[in-house]
């Protein structure tokens, strides 16, 4: 293998890269961003660089001298447009590279409202740029609303409550956090925000947006009418795609790979927020992801899977997730997505700090923790030791004694 590109130039494009020369590869590493600014963190965007006046270089993912080291061709600022997988080829800024080994690493981008896309003061948050937009959107309104009450969006309002924004989160299902998390704990999480009185309103979502040069509120679809200078949406994010088209790979919602994260043709490998691979981890179940700690997993096994595909291992690993929400911290680890039951293991839901843990037959599948990390580090290691739900039981009354 003489030559590899690896298209993405973030977090699992950049670590991508790192693996590749420490696995001994000497051969031409060619790294394609579309993006102008040297490869950067995302998870400070929602928080730190909302919070504070954080200079953007803080979060750049590998300095000049470490990119440097890595013999990289560096194209920034450029797209890959389109790949060839007969000629071994990816088009980028109109010509043709050859490749012998690819690594696709184009993650995901914001979802938006389209459907308001001419009125100032309506953000989406997924880049550097967006952040900084966002931050002096807060610097300059007294009022914001955020569409979606996932993590980003409770980020977001936990960023703007510290700035002293009147905050209001429009969420279309019955809880935050509902989809990674289940009900029940998405309703602990409610009286969190709701403690840190940020109005939530719940089973609704935007009707319309009103507003010219920049926006001056929503209509809700219960009739309800909130102001609003600015207005964050955080509705999830797409995987970026629409290149590979034409590439005969498989897409759907995400790039299908198989458990060697390969992407269905030899010498080309999907990774982070693109990729739809099954963890072995979870039973062989097929998921895309979008966390910071499975992007820097898959970068490594692809690297190296790439390089020995004769020995190629599988994804296997136990999901990690944190999030900061202002002072809140939540953790997970393992599956809170398919469970039987889920229950509040350790403290009370109403105390702001507690543990949930997550049942699947008699094992113990997931944890969640606010507030609770040193306890967070004993359930996780539960987790990857496969302990039971009894087990689970006996380590919260331990904790709480
Ligand atoms: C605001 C925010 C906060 C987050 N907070 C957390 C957190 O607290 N905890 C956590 O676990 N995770 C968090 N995440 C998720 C984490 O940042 C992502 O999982 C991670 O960035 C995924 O890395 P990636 O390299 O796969 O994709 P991305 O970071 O999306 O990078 C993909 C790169 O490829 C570029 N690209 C796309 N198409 C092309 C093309 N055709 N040609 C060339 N380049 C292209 C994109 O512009 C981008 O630069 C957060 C994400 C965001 C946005």
């Amino acid at each position: 293998m003489k030559k590899i590109i690896v298209v993405g130039a973030s977090l699992a494009g950049v670590r991508a890269c790192q693996n590749l020369r420490r696995e001994g590869f000497e051969g031409d590493l060619t790294l394609v961003g579309d993006e102008k600014h040297l490869p950067y963190d995302r998870p400070p965007l929602s928080k730190t660089m909302l919070t504070s006046d954080q200079d953007p270089l803080d979060l750049t993912l590998v300095s000049n001298s470490d990119l440097s080291e890595l013999g990289l061709d560096l194209i920034l600022g450029e797209q890959a447009t389109a790949l060839n997988t007969e000629r071994s080829e990816v088009t980028v800024g109109g010509e043709e590279i050859r490749y012998d080994g690819l690594i696709i690493a184009t993650g995901a981008r914001a979802r938006k409202l389209s459907k308001f896309d001419d009125i100032g003061g309506i953000h989406t948050l997924r880049t550097v740029d967006d952040a900084l937009a966002i931050r002096s959107g807060l610097q300059s309104s007294s009022s914001v609303v955020i569409v979606g009450a996932g993590f980003i969006g409770s980020e977001v309002a936990a960023a703007a409550k510290q700035r002293g924004c009147q905050v209001t989160i429009v969420e279309a299902t019955e809880a935050p956090l509902v989809r990674g998390l289940g009900v029940k704990v998405g309703d602990a999480y409610a009286n969190l925000l709701r403690s840190n009185d940020i109005d939530l309103r719940l089973g609704v979502s935007v009707e319309d947006v009103h507003g010219d040069e920049n926006v001056e509120g929503v209509t809700l679809t219960d009739g309800a009418f909130v102001s609003a200078e600015l207005l964050v949406v955080g509705i999830g994010a797409v995987p970026n795609t629409e290149w590979l088209t034409t590439s005969g790979l498989s897409v759907d919602d995400g790039i299908v790979c198989d458990e060697t994260l390969n992407a269905g043709v030899r010498g080309i490998y999907a990774i982070g927020d693109v990729a739809k691979a099954p963890n072995r981890w979870l039973g062989g179940r097929i998921r895309r992801t979008e966390h910071w700690t499975t992007a820097t997993e898959h970068a490594a096994l692809a690297a190296k899977n790439l390089l020995t595909p004769e020995s190629s291992n599988s994804y296997n690993s136990v999901p990690f997730i944190w999030s900061d929400q202002g002072e809140d911290r939540i953790q997970i680890a393992g599956d809170t997505i398919d469970f039987d039951e889920v229950a509040i293991l350790s403290a009370s839901a109403d105390d702001q700090a507690f543990i949930a843990g997550y049942r699947h037959g008699d094992s113990l599948a997931g944890v969640m923790a606010l507030n609770s990390m040193r306890s967070f580090v004993k359930f996780r290691r539960l987790i990857a030791g496969n302990g039971s739900w009894q087990d689970a039981v006996g380590l919260a009354e331990e904790l709480q004694s």
